[in-house]
């Protein structure tokens, strides 16, 4: 665990961050139920399942049937309506019709996942007679499951004792299922790379939660991982798709499997005397027969009540998206299978051609593919892995552009004292200067600086204009020789006139940083300005 690591989990911190996001998620969820259908409270109190158990003497729901979709896609299960839930704050009632709000149908048996360890609950139809009824959230209360939703078309409505079929979405729990196993397959991947061979060490689980889009695995980890553990995790992850490895489960002894040396079991978690092995790529009666064979270290073997692939290629592709410390010592995955890894592994190849092409780009053009594409490598749903590697491709990028700026600036301040050395040669001892390269301070006082060491008895106003933003730079700086300097302050105030602007100064140095007013334009601005300034 974390602690044979040498690391510290705040357990009451990562317990109470899990506790946060179930309420949030709960919250989100109820929020969505009560979408323009009022503010119904549809959670069961431990009053309320008592009181199907002990009064209305019901059995639980028999759930066994969602493990069985796979084989069977046309498959809808008949099931008898055995309670119908109004609300937290009206309990039963024995009907529901399409005028009713959201309700809870309480079944004998069903083919839908209830919501539970960290996969979501499936959705779907309940058909009966001419009454079909939308599920769109499912949950289990003390063995009964409650499936959540409305009834949409007109007819006689859904009544208590009622024959019905369950019809959850397969194409919904395919996707689900795809991020379901390869959160097993990752938390394997985590430790082969992660944790050296021989150590005795592991990934602690610290939570997970998949939909039909992405998957969340959180796990105890000191530190950020590198791009390249990123990559061998990702790398691993759809090596396990690639080679078409059947997933086995089966149900048995918990003191039995326990024996697994390679199980990955939840530290501290408290299992039932029967558990439901799932094993990826080895069958789990043979590794009941052989359980502490090292071969089994390549094989994800976890104690899950999920619904699961009957083959890891059925997920196509996988994707880590982003790895994060969410807690002390904790660290979060996020990735994706299927047809949306596909979309992010094209979205990355696309970002990494865009980015291996402005390599032959230089100066401005450079500038702006750099800052265009940082802006959408941070943004895209993209490999982690690959996402590091292109930012770091900007970063050399950058450097590279550094070194073309320096070499610009220089350019431009010698061709600015070229042309003040041709003035001052005629006579001039004040000199109003306009070059465009922006609002850029430190290139500004070079070039002053540079004039006034130069040119002894030369007083100079510089005029900068960012075009893009309609600001301009304007600055002064006093000829060294005292007798000849002017008052800069007073040089700049005259030379703005009306124009409002931020910055100030001394009498030998002033500068200020001028905003077009919105019904001007910057160059009928700047020339006002170098004319009062003349
Ligand atoms: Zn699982």
């Amino acid at each position: 665990m974390a602690e044979e690591q040498g690391l510290i989990v705040d357990e009451d911190e990562v317990n109470e961050l899990m506790e946060n996001e179930r309420e949030l998620s709960r919250k989100a969820r109820l929020a969505k139920l009560a979408e323009g259908k009022g503010s119904k409270d549809l959670s069961v109190s431990a009053e309320q399942t008592s009181h199907l158990e002990k009064e209305l003497k019901l059995a639980t729901t028999n759930d066994d049937f969602k493990y069985f979709l796979d084989d069977l896609v046309e498959y809808s299960l008949k099931a008898k309506v055995q309670a119908i839930y109004h609300s937290r704050e009206v309990g039963f009632v024995d009907s529901c019709s399409v005028d009713s709000e959201m309700v809870g149908l309480v079944l004998d048996r069903t083919s839908f996942y209830s919501e539970s360890g960290g996969q979501i609950f499936d959705t779907g139809l309940i058909t009966g007679g001419d009454s079909v009824f939308e599920v769109h959230d499912v949950q289990c209360y003390a063995g009964f499951v409650l499936h959540i939703g409305k009834i949409l078309s007109k007819g006689s409505g859904i009544n208590v004792t009622d024959e019905i079929l369950c019809k959850p979405n397969l194409s919904r729990r395919s996707d689900i299922a795809k991020n379901h196993t390869l959160t097993h397959v990752l938390n394997l991947a985590l430790r082969n790379t992660l944790i050296k061979p021989d150590s005795d060490a592991t990934i602690g689980q610290k939570g997970s939660f998949l939909d039909e889009t992405k998957l969340r695995f959180d796990f105890s980890f000191g530190k950020a991982l590198t791009t390249s553990q990123l990559k061998s995790v990702e790398d691993h992850c759809q090596s396990v798709i690639d080679e078409n490895l059947t997933v086995y489960t089966e149900v048995s002894d918990l003191k039995e499997a326990m024996n697994i040396a390679t199980l990955r079991a939840v530290f501290g978690e408290v299992y039932p005397e029967k558990v439901r092995v799932v094993s990826v790529g080895a069958p789990v009666d043979e590794v009941l027969k052989d359980p502490h064979n090292a071969q089994y270290w390549e094989n994800s073997i976890e104690f899950c009540g999920g619904t699961h692939l009957k083959n890891t290629g059925a997920a196509a592709s996988f994707c880590l998206l982003n790895e994060e410390g969410i807690a002390k010592g904790v660290r979060r995955i996020t990735a994706c299978t299927g047809q949306v890894a596909d979309e992010a592994i094209a979205l990355g190849n696309n970002l990494k051609c865009e980015v291996d092409k402005a390599g032959n780009l230089e100066g401005e053009e450079l500038d702006t593919a750099i800052k265009t594409l940082t802006a959408s490598v941070n943004e895209a749903d993209m490999s982690a892995a690959l996402k590091a590697e292109l930012r770091d491709t900007l970063q050399v990028y950058s450097k590279k552009l550094v070194t073309f700026k320096k070499a610009q600036e220089k350019k431009i301040i010698s061709e600015v004292l070229n042309d003040v050395g041709e003035t001052v040669a005629c006579g001039k001892s004040s000199v109003v200067y306009r070059k465009d390269f922006g609002i850029n301070g430190k290139l500004s006082k070079a070039i002053l600086t540079g004039v006034q060491k130069k040119y002894k008895s030369c007083n100079m106003m510089l005029v900068s204009a960012d075009s893009e933003d309609k600001k301009l730079f304007l600055g002064a700086m006093a000829a060294a020789n005292k007798d000849q300097a002017r008052d800069c302050q007073e040089w700049l105030k005259s030379a703005m006139g009306g124009y409002e602007g931020r910055g100030g100064g001394k009498k030998n140095a002033a500068q200020y940083t001028l905003e077009a007013p919105s019904n001007e334009s910057l160059d009928s601005m700047i020339s006002n300005i170098i004319q009062n300034a003349n």
